[in-house]
């Protein structure tokens, strides 16, 4: 799917958002520094409910927002984390909680944490700036 600017990325974010009904619920963003994973996010959020602006999680890893209806949504920013350490276990925690949406970029180092066929979301650069989103 082309997706040709950041509000139709936040569109498609919060449309998706709108549509989650089944908990726990695991999304994987995969693609490049700046490729539009946490603006993803930041549409995700507002459809799902959450007032509160949603910032990057790169450097405090992981961040939680309370949903309307007593949920949580969890992001993660695994960014260049060669051993996510205690966050590990803290991610593991809070696959297990079926109140929470986990949202996890560059899960590259907890692979092994995450179940099977999970939600995967990749999003790549187009040659003329737009992005191209993978489900
Ligand atoms: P990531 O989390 O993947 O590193 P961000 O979502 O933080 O990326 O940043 C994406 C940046 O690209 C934002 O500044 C956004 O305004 C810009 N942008 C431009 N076009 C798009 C698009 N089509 N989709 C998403 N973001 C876009
Ligand atoms: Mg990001």
């Amino acid at each position: 799917m082309k997706i040709t600017s950041e509000q139709e990325m936040l569109k498609f974010g919060k449309e998706y958002g709108r549509a989650i009904t089944a908990m726990p619920l695991l999304i994987e963003l995969i693609g490049d520094v700046g490729a539009g994973k946490t603006t993803f996010v930041r549409g995700l959020a507002e459809g799902l409910g959450i007032k509160e602006p949603i910032t990057s999680p790169s450097f405090t890893i992981s961040k939680t927002y309370a949903l309307p209806g007593g949920k949580t949504l969890v992001h993660y920013d695994f960014y260049r984390l060669k051993d996510p350490g205690l966050m590990a276990e803290d991610l593991e925690e809070n696959l297990n909680n079926p109140n929470n949406i986990v949202v996890v970029e560059w899960a590259d180092s907890v692979t092994n944490l995450l179940p099977k066929n999970h939600v995967k979301i990749e999003i790549s650069y187009n040659d003329d700036g737009t992005r191209e989103v993978k489900l």
